[in-house]
């Protein structure tokens, strides 16, 4: 088993901004780098791989032909359970909810959506939207959606770097402006908007807004408080477990040193770089690690290493 060095697709939604370019390495010939996808095998946005015998294929062909490489947990869903992104916010994003598995899958035809935002960089001031300020029934939402009043109802939480949060699938919920996430999510593409600030999409219409579906699914109260669990730290790391659910299980590491890792038969590991520079050492293969650099270990794999400076966010089944 080899790990595999993947290249996202980037998405120019209308809020973007460049800095998946400038600060992060992304190439594309788009304008805005609003979202790249760096572990993905949705058909709206496939993972490709750079290295080795599966170069310039996709995640997906790697996994069909070697199912073994997501290990033993992934079993259990039917499609491959998570999809990571880095996110852009020079503008505000659409207030939005996602179904739970039951809901979607009866009525989209996909996995519902339970995501975890790390926030890897922001602006001073920066807000986000994560629930309502307090309780809110059925019929005062739909009024609120509908007379422009929702922005006062709904919870703006200020962010700073390191922040993590939890947003159960059926939380209201927006990225604020001037926000760069780690996004660790079920892979689902669905989303209900209900509030998107009057904005004009490309095509000059106002962006569809999904108010029925959206009120369906949506828990009408403020989110809990999601506290994170306790810190490890040794001489060359330190090491905090951001969540665990039943989807994904995700790691931080800040890495001043080396950190030695292991991938067993249960999953792969995924590597997100978000910081700093190192070399990921792996049998006799060396990979150079930069600012959002995105490697899929197979499960299996074993032992390997992570040597340097760096903070890696590291995603298991
Ligand atoms: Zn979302």
């Amino acid at each position: 088993m080899h790990p595999l060095i993947l290249i996202p697709t980037i998405k120019d939604y209308i809020w973007g901004g460049t800095k998946l370019r400038e600060e992060f390495g992304k190439e594309s010939k788009l304008e805005k780098l609003a979202e790249s996808w760096e572990l993905s095998c949705h058909k709206d946005g496939e993972s490709v791989i750079a290295n080795g015998e599966y170069k310039g294929r996709t995640l997906s062909e790697y996994l069909a032909e070697n199912p073994q490489a997501k290990g033993e947990n992934c079993k259990r869903f039917e499609n491959f359970p998570v999809l990571i992104k880095l996110i852009d916010a020079r503008d505000n994003l659409s207030v939005q909810v996602h179904p739970d598995n039951e809901y979607a899958q009866r009525v989209e035809g996909e996995y519902g959506k339970t995501e975890m935002w790390y926030i890897v960089d922001c602006e001073d001031n920066a807000e986000l939207i994560y629930g309502f300020k307090e309780e809110i029934t059925k019929d005062e939402f739909r009024y609120a959606i509908e007379n422009n009043t929702l922005l006062e109802r709904i919870n703006s939480v200020s962010v700073k770097k390191g922040d993590v949060f939890f947003i159960k699938s059926g939380t209201l919920h927006a990225i604020g402006k001037g926000i760069l996430i780690a996004e660790i999510q079920q892979n689902s593409n669905t989303t209900y908007r209900v509030y998107d600030y009057g904005r004009i999409g490309a095509d000059g219409k106002p962006r569809e807004l999904h108010i029925e579906k959206a009120i369906d699914v949506t828990e009408l109260r403020p989110a809990e408080n999601y506290e994170l669990p306790e810190l490890q730290e040794t001489a060359d790391k330190l090491s905090q477990l951001l969540a665990e659910c039943e989807y994904f299980k995700v790691t931080k590491e800040d890495i001043h040193g080396q950190s030695e890792l292991f991938a067993d038969e249960k999953s792969f590991n995924h590597i997100l770089v978000t910081d700093g520079d190192g070399v990921l050492v792996c049998g006799d293969e060396d990979f150079t690690l930069k600012k959002g650099a995105s490697i899929f270990v197979p499960a299996n794999t074993g032992a390997y290493k992570i040597k340097g400076n760096c903070s890696i966010i590291i995603t298991e089944i």
